[in-house]
């Protein structure tokens, strides 16, 4: 019974591609998840790779190998417990997938920075990542020092000096680096003691009505359903606070697009939960932690194929107001990713194009007035949030979406 429940944590996975991150993943978990490059070539949507985890304590073992992702590692003699069950979402590392990887960050209460040894630190996704992760609040960092198998000791100790270098005045300045082989399962004990005693789980408070960011949303019925076996539309996500129960009503915003003469408005979804479902557990309730798949009476059609991702979740009345136009207090980076250098950014200007991305919504606007601290960007697809909710903002540099700065809801 002690197995199944559901993950209480979610940690990503960051870093330039090819580093190390699914690999990584699997080490910790024994699942390989899906290969975003894989999926780019054959031209499929992109999901973000997440995989379930736990984090077992060896009794009476000393030191990190007591820390250990399955049971069955513990030696002989000693008892295993279960520390935790942790979810892993692994950002896609590849540069044309920022958004993605900003929008995933949304979900993250940690990080895992994979930055491989033998190669010259940063590379340009390395920079991009850690930016990130600050950006969106994700300030709880391991940095996990790759290929370390491939690399002469004199090299690890300098890729060792370059990382070090690369953080330093940041907020991940003090982040252990751990110098890992992910391949050869090397050291992944060491990470999971100190995301164990890194990352604790955050304090939750279940009084809180509960709000979900959707990251995915289904039509999971096979073609050909009779009509009266036809499930509702499922959508996917995580939980940021509170608790959902089967049964419970819930609103969804902005909700869908409808378009009347010519005129185009968003309209909230109002439904009840009808399952709850983490991987194949399914469960009454569900808290925090963990990507959870909330069956509704929705419409199947309305939920197909990622339509709702970038939607919010919650209780009717509890939800945080649309907005078509977004006011910000922002910030801009002092450099971003070029071709391949770090160049600097040039300031924002009136009626650029800009890209936002609010929790796990990524929507284009223009700047439509635009001072010293303040900019106004109306959207061309609305999203709710917060006054004081955490942008990020993204414009096109040499035909790429870059990170270029971040802003904070005004009013
Ligand atoms: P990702 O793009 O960051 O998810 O990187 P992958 O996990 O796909 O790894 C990229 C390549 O590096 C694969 O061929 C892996 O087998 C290899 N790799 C990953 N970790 C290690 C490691 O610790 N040592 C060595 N030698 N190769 C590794
Ligand atoms: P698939 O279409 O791949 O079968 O399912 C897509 C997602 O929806 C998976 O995460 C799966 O667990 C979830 N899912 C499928 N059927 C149901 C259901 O009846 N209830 C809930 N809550 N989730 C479901």
């Amino acid at each position: 019974a002690q197995r199944r429940r559901q993950p209480e944590v979610n940690i990503g996975t960051a870093g330039h591609v090819d580093h190390g991150k699914t690999t990584l993943v699997q080490a910790l978990t024994g699942v390989w998840t899906a290969k975003h490059s894989e999926e780019l070539k054959r031209g499929m949507t992109i999901k973000l790779g997440y995989a379930e985890g736990e984090i077992w304590y060896c009794e009476g073992v000393e030191g990190p190998e007591a820390y250990q992702p399955f049971p069955e590692l513990c030696p002989e003699g000693s008892v295993p417990k279960l520390l935790r069950k942790v979810s892993y979402v692994d950002a896609p590392g590849h540069e044309i997938l920022m958004a993605t990887m900003l929008s995933g960050a949304a979900l993250m209460d940690g990080a895992l920075l994979v930055i491989a040894a033998n190669e010259k630190c940063p590379q340009p996704q390395t920079y991009e990542h850690l930016m990130a992760l600050d950006i969106v609040g994700v300030h709880k960092l391991v940095i996990v020092q790759n290929k370390v198998d491939v690399v002469t000791p004199e090299r690890a100790r300098e890729s060792y000096q370059e990382i070090k270098e690369f953080v330093k005045g940041t907020f991940a300045e003090n982040a252990p680096i751990i110098p890992v082989s992910a391949l050869h399962r090397v050291n992944v004990d060491v990470v999971l003691m100190a995301m164990e005693h890194l990352m604790p789980t955050p304090q939750r408070d279940p009084a809180k009505p509960p709000l979900m960011f959707i990251a995915r949303s289904f039509d999971v019925n096979k073609p050909g359903t009779p009509v009266e076996e036809l499930r509702g539309g499922v959508v996917g996500g995580s939980l940021i606070q509170g608790v959902l129960r089967v049964g419970d009503e819930i609103e969804i915003v902005p909700g869908v697009r409808v378009e009347e003469r010519g005129r185009v408005r968003y309209e909230p979804l109002v439904t009840e939960v009808t399952s709850l479902r983490f991987g194949n557990l399914e469960v009454d309730e569900a808290r925090p932690g963990g990507l959870v798949a909330v069956g509704t009476k929705l419409d199947p059609a309305v939920a197909k194929a990622d339509n709702l991702v970038g939607n919010i979740l919650g209780k009717p009345g509890h939800l945080p107001p649309v907005r078509d136009t977004i006011r910000l207090e922002y910030y801009m980076l002092e450099r971003v990713v070029g071709a391949r250098e770090l160049v600097k950014v040039p300031p924002l200007r009136q009626r650029e194009i800009v890209m936002l991305t609010v929790g796990t919504a990524i929507t284009l606007g223009v700047v439509t007035s635009l001072g010293k601290d303040e900019i106004e960007v109306k959207l061309r697809r609305p999203v709710a949030a917060w006054e004081g909710a955490r942008v990020a903002i993204s414009r096109q540099v040499l035909g790429r979406w870059r990170l270029v700065g971040w802003g904070i809801v005004k009013g």
